[in-house]
């Protein structure tokens, strides 16, 4: 017998890897230049040189060490490499006893939301949120609680967080910069985030984590500052990942960052490692954490996605769209025409501009778009843009 849930988990796939599927069908149809696809995260610019260098004289030099497992919670080298880094972008004194290396920002953050599943735990979402956190929480048996999105700034809705914090309440997922919003919450709104989530956890008599998925960290426009969450609310736990600030989604690489100040920091650790084994996880690719370890410092090449942002605001804001300009990952949020956002996606799929609706993002109304494409893509798709947006006005 088969597990129904399962399989109807991978028979349906997340609305953005179907549209991506679906663009990759109709290209061979129509041609490569015909299809504007605005879908997935891959990143569009190349993996640093530095990166692909080491890799290089890694795999021709220490064929034996790169290929080999490491500690499950990753190298020591490697995890001395990035506390240190870390410690000296945030000022803070992060060790490589805070490090555990993971396959990427998923299996880190389905690490820490299993380290606090237990018995009816909740953990609070903010819309709009990345699609795939109610399937990393649902199926891991802890309920998600969606605060709404507040539509005019796209910061948090305070109010609507204040009624959903409750006894079970073990966590909240702060995504900045945001996907698919864009948007980088501020100073003042994490502090006023942190003031909320300390009185509710002195209410509720429990630590509510705040799990910090940091994958866009360094991807921010106009000088906008990220700030490092632990310093304004110590029980942060930081899932990051290499997957889109180096252009390298498929090499699985990322670490959760357990920094001295969190609550039960040690244990913490523990059941993050628990978590993650049981999710078969044995180590995080050895080649890649040893070519992170002397590339810690590098920083993203972000000027194709800044492009991209500024020509896509400016174009589709004059053509009439209501977009919200990002400051900082890489895609755009956009009201869609007519106020549906599945209908307006299929009105634009007839043109062969691959939108993806926010409905699964807790944002119906909105559509997403990935400014990770080329500069060229992007000149072209304007007269789809064009075209869908006719056929409402
Ligand atoms: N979190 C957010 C907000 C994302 O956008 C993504 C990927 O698109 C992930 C997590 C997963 O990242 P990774 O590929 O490192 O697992």
């Amino acid at each position: 017998m088969i597990n129904e849930t399962m399989k109807h988990l991978g028979e349906k796939r997340s609305c953005i890897r179907e549209l991506f599927e679906y663009g990759k069908m109709q290209k061979e149809i129509v041609g490569e230049d015909n299809v504007y696809d605005f879908s997935i995260g891959n990143p569009s610019t190349e993996v640093p040189k530095e990166i692909v260098d080491t890799m290089k004289n890694l795999l021709d030099n220490e064929s034996l060490k790169v290929h080999a497992y490491t500690s499950a919670h990753g190298c020591l080298h490697a995890r001395k490499q990035v506390a240190k880094n870390l410690s000296e972008r945030s000022k803070d004194t992060i060790r490589a006893e805070n490090i555990f290396f993971t396959c990427g920002a998923a299996p880190a953050i389905i690490s820490c939301i299993k380290a606090l599943a237990v018995e009816n735990a909740e953990v609070l979402l903010i819309a709009p949120y990345f699609a795939e956190y109610p399937v990393y929480a649902g199926y891991n048996g802890v309920k998600t609680v969606v605060v709404e999105a507040d539509r005019e700034t796209f910061q948090i809705n305070f109010e609507d967080l204040k009624k959903k914090i409750s006894n079970n309440t073990q966590a909240i997922i702060v995504n900045s910069p945001n996907n698919p919003s864009g948007v980088v919450y501020s100073a003042e709104t994490l502090k006023k985030l942190a003031s909320i989530l300390k009185e509710g956890s002195e209410k509720i008599g429990h630590p509510i984590y705040i799990i910090a998925d940091e994958p866009y960290r360094e991807l921010v426009y106009d000088g906008v500052d990220v700030p490092y969450l632990p310093f304004i609310y110590p029980d942060t736990l930081i899932c990051y990942s290499y997957s889109k600030s180096l252009s390298m989604p498929g090499e699985r690489i990322g670490y959760v960052c357990i920094p001295d100040c969190a609550t039960d920091g040690q244990q913490l650790y523990y059941a993050i490692a628990g978590a993650a084994r049981t999710l078969g996880h044995v180590c995080a690719p050895s080649l890649m954490q040893w070519a992170i370890a002397d590339n810690a410092q590098l920083w993203p090449d972000i000027t194709v996605y800044n492009n991209n942002r500024n020509k896509l605001y400016k174009e589709l804001s004059e053509m009439g769209y209501r977009c919200i300009k990002p400051m900082g990952a890489f895609y755009m949020m956009i009201e869609a025409p007519g106020g549906n956002s599945l209908a307006f996606c299929e009105v634009a799929k007839q043109e062969n501009l691959l939108l993806v609706p926010c409905d699964d993002f807790g944002c119906p109304g909105y559509m997403r778009i990935s400014t990770c494409v080329s500069e060229d893509m992007v000149e072209r798709s304007l007269k789809a843009f064009k075209k869908a947006i006719a056929k409402y006005q």
